[in-house]
């Protein structure tokens, strides 16, 4: 609940209706109309921080809003800016085995999106993801980025789609075997494991592909290539 007007500071104000699905507020005093959403966003870096960090641990967007007290617009907000400005993929350089694989995810009660994703085995890393169907076209675009790393062995399992588009965008080997694949799929299991949206049977708070895009960057960043703690360490020196 908010507790003063954003414009003059008075602290009485009325309800007045709706924005979409946001409560708005008029002020008794300038009558200046505002959301709790604009009202949250005066909130203190340490709590956006802090969303992030929940988020990140693996609490839903509504769990987290309810954690901190403030609607999960507000959450959705701050967790898409940070993603925004954190969003990074490794630079293309020499890797000796790169796994392939596909994961979905549902986005709305219907509508399914397939992740494909590029590890880098040697070093454990996410080096790049994409976002489509489970075609063609959405292995393609991978594939062409990937094209500018000099991979040595492609493993990926026995769906016959690989091998094509495979041998159109690398001069690499191609293994088409379940074994060769164990380490993504670990890590689609690490994934569903750190963020309540993977879970297939979880509540979908937002449905953008914008939102798996920005979940990806940051499970990429914060849970594999790199380390929570950075983040960590930063909440904990605001509140010192
Ligand atoms: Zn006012």
């Amino acid at each position: 609940m908010p507790k003063c007007c954003p414009k003059c500071d008075h602290p009485h104000f009325v309800k007045n209706g709706f924005v979409g699905e946001t409560q708005r507020f008029k002020c008794k005093s300038c009558h200046y109309q505002f959301t709790t959403e604009q009202l949250e966003r005066g909130k203190p870096l340490w709590m956006k921080l802090e969303a992030v960090l929940l988020y990140l641990g693996g609490l839903s967007l509504n769990a987290t809003a309810k954690h901190l007290d403030v609607s999960v617009q507000s959450v959705l907000n701050w967790v898409r800016d940070f993603a925004k400005a954190n969003y990074e993929k490794p630079e293309p350089e020499k890797v000796v085995v790169v796994e392939l694989d596909e994961f979905w995810h549902f986005v709305g009660s219907k509508k399914r999106v397939w992740i494909w994703k590029a590890y880098d085995r040697d070093h454990g890393r996410l080096i790049d993801w994409e976002l489509g169907d489970r075609d063609r076209e959405t292995l393609e675009k991978l594939l062409e980025r990937l094209s500018q790393w000099e991979v040595t062995v492609y493993c990926t399992d026995h769906w016959k789609g690989f091998e094509a588009p495979l041998g159109n965008h690398s001069e690499a080997h191609h293994v088409a075997t379940k074994t060769e694949t164990l380490a993504i799929e670990r890590n689609n299991s690490d994934q569903r494991h750190w963020f309540a949206r993977f879970r297939r049977k979880s509540k979908v708070v937002s449905k953008s592909e914008e939102m798996v895009e920005l979940t990806m960057a940051l499970f990429a960043k914060f849970h594999v290539n790199g380390s929570i703690d950075l983040l960590r360490n930063w909440r904990l020196s605001l509140l010192t």
